[in-house]
């Protein structure tokens, strides 16, 4: 059986070593020294000021949106993974969809204007599939408009624009490092900021808003993560190198093998170094994808439909707000499995396999 993805996990042993200073120091969580060094470490390699390790992902993108202090409407993409459009919601706010770009897939930055309103406080935008957002448009808009930007960029870990990491974008940037993701700590996120002040708040909001033993700095909640997730963490960090030049290498040889398909890829911008967390394929209708999902079940393949349906027609969210392309897009694209220890002879099997089904 092959599944969309698989956890990466390092040798045994090396894990072994982190828990043995575990046991000799016993401090388990609060702000330990492994989760100190897995901070630092990430901090270095995305060569960011202020990165915060959480829980989760989706505790990170809460933790953004109540750190802004976001009230009222904010504009987000309805092409993403539910807790995008969740933690929104959660935190009290409004969504309000703006329709994807036909070639990105990501939130379409001619579009935004049009959605702003007198409530409107920031602008949520993923960089799915590790694709880079038009982060240059949507700051412009940002500053006209006065509003906040944050980046879900759970599947960006590894994905640079002009040469550096997209984490630099906007006011936050989070980050899910959860066992399916191709950096991850088990569970776990993180929080990414250049404002000091910001950074400061998220310190201490993370950690139920303790300032001192008896004192607390405003409202705060249970964000913190622990040492036996950080050092899963800091063992897999030796390996996302070689991780992703993996994913580099099978996505290749999917997209060569699958060229004389009548299939889409999304649009990579030449500026953009992209990390290879997924390979989605737009067939060309929802009939044709069927299709393709029963042949591979046939052969014991289960690829995912990331992310269907789009966001908009969510029970939760305002009813009527029609994204033509997201929702297009959403009921046509089929990511193919992509692990570290997917062999090339299993993706050309995957591959074989779509292009039977093509013919008959
Ligand atoms: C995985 C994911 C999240 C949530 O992360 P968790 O760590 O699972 O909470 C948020 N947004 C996107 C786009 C994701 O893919």
């Amino acid at each position: 059986m092959i599944n969309v993805t698989k956890p990466f996990l390092p040798p045994q042993d090396e894990y072994n070593q982190y828990l043995q200073g575990i046991w000799s120091r016993i401090w388990l969580t609060n702000n330990g020294p492994l989760v100190n060094e897995l901070e630092l470490t990430l901090k270095n390699y995305f060569g960011v000021p202020h990165l915060f390790y959480v829980t989760n992902g989706t505790i990170a993108l809460q933790l953004a949106i109540k750190v802004l202090g976001l009230q009222g409407e904010i504009i987000t993409t309805p092409f993403s993974f539910i807790a995008t459009t969740s933690s929104i919601v959660w935190e009290g706010c409004t969504p309000v969809f703006v329709d994807i770009d036909p070639a990105t897939y990501n939130i379409d930055p001619a579009l935004i204007e049009a959605a702003i309103t007198p409530q409107t406080s920031a602008i949520l935008a993923t960089h799915v599939f590790g694709n880079p957002c038009a982060a240059r448009e949507i700051a412009a808009i940002a500053a006209k408009h006065k509003l906040r930007v944050i980046y879900d960029a759970a599947h960006a870990f590894g994905t640079s624009y002009q040469g550096r990491s997209v984490l630099h974008q906007g006011d936050i940037s989070t980050l899910s490092f959860h066992s399916t993701k191709l950096f991850h700590t088990i569970e776990g996120g993180a929080l990414i900021t250049h404002d000091a002040d910001l950074a400061n708040k998220i310190a201490h909001m993370r950690n139920f808003g303790f300032h001192g033993p008896d004192t607390f700095q405003g409202v705060g909640i249970n964000g913190k993560n622990s040492e036996f997730h950080a050092a899963m963490g800091l063992c897999n960090l030796r390996y996302v190198g070689q991780i992703l030049d993996r994913r580099q290498q099978l996505s290749e040889t999917y997209h060569h093998m699958l060229k004389s398909l009548r299939i889409g890829t999304p649009f990579l911008h030449p500026s953009a170094g992209f990390n290879y967390a997924y390979y989605p394929v737009l067939f060309e209708s929802e009939a044709v994808l069927l299709k393709m999902v029963k042949a591979l079940h046939g052969v014991y393949v289960y690829p995912r439909r990331y992310f269907y349906p789009s966001l908009e027609t969510l029970s939760y969210v305002q009813p009527g707000q029609q994204m033509t392309v997201s929702a297009d897009i959403a009921s046509r694209v089929l990511c193919l499995p992509l692990y570290h220890d997917l062999s090339m002879e299993e993706v050309k099997m995957i591959c074989r396999a779509i292009l039977r089904a093509e013919r008959y």
